[in-house]
């Protein structure tokens, strides 16, 4: 299969704010890369820190571990960062059964990871744009809801991992299969979408910084066609929550260096500082989600 070269359309379709991380388009394994999974994580980083202050480490890797280690992460704002289009280290070592199917690499998998310190409560923007997402995604992977799993089930053996916590996965698929029932999207606004990468390009507009994502966050609902496609609210709190300084996320410490070695099963842990966010990332958006 290769790259999935829809990640754009379908952070876009959740009607969420995205932001493109530069280099999204070429980082990850291409090779052999099929995914027919999504699985979703949370990223165990700091408490507090922005809407995204995992971002770095999720696009670089940790010291024993190369990035990226997602392909997508959702901040707490429900912001949709699009990190690869190639096979990212997020699930390591498990498995996922859908029928007669077994999965398990992470050649088979998209990875979702929302920035979540692995106790506290899951803002609803970011719960409702992840399940929006993973629905997205499974639609242009043309799998159903069963082919999403979170990263508790597919991790061998049993207890390994425990996220993304506190979600029930069933119930979780349920709501990820009603969505999949009927498109959000009619077909003049399909039919915009398709064209949306070509508008992004001709725009300038692949790697968005901040005090541009409230442009951008306009731009897609204008070429969506309707007047405000994310839960009420969310727009105002968006544009109000950011700061216009794109300066130093401000981790410390030194990453340390990446391991050069492949290696087709990584895992990204829960654990561990964020590194540097990579140059031409946005920087931490001040974000005041509900409780
Ligand atoms: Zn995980």
């Amino acid at each position: 299969m290769g790259r999935i070269l829809w990640v754009v359309d379908a952070a876009v379709a959740t009607g969420y704010p995205v932001v493109l991380v530069d280099g999204y388009l070429t980082r990850g394994f291409e090779t052999d890369y099929d995914p027919h999974v999504v699985v979703t994580h949370h990223t165990g980083g700091p408490t507090d820190g922005g809407d995204m202050p995992s971002l770095g480490i999720c696009v670089n890797g940790r010291v024993d571990l190369d990035g990226p280690l997602a392909n997508y992460c959702v901040g707490r704002s429900g912001t949709i960062y699009v990190v690869a289009t190639g096979k990212a280290n997020n699930a390591g070592v498990g498995h996922w059964t859908v029928g007669d199917k077994t999965y398990d690499s992470n050649y088979d998998t998209v990875g979702i990871e929302p920035e979540n310190n692995g106790s506290q409560p899951w803002p609803v923007f970011q719960v409702d744009s992840c399940q929006r997402l993973e629905a997205e995604i499974l639609r242009r992977l043309g799998e159903p809801a069963a082919n999403l799993c979170g990263h508790k089930e597919w991790a061998d053996p049993d207890g390994r991992k425990v996220d993304p916590h506190t979600i029930n996965m069933t119930t979780r698929r349920a709501a990820v299969a009603a969505l999949l029932e009927g498109s959000t999207l009619t077909p003049e606004q399909d039919a915009r979408m398709a064209s949306l990468a070509d508008y992004l390009i001709a725009e300038g507009m692949t790697n968005i910084e901040v005090g541009r994502a409230v442009k951008w966050y306009d731009e897609q609902r204008k070429v969506l066609g309707i007047p405000d496609a994310a839960p009420p609210g969310l727009a105002k709190k968006v544009a109000t929550g950011i700061t216009g300084a794109k300066g130093d996320p401000g981790e410390k410490g030194d990453p340390g260096p990446v391991s050069t070695k492949p290696g087709p099963k990584g895992d990204p842990g829960e654990k561990g500082d964020p590194g540097p966010s990579p140059t031409g990332i946005v920087g931490p958006i001040d974000f005041e989600y509900p409780a």
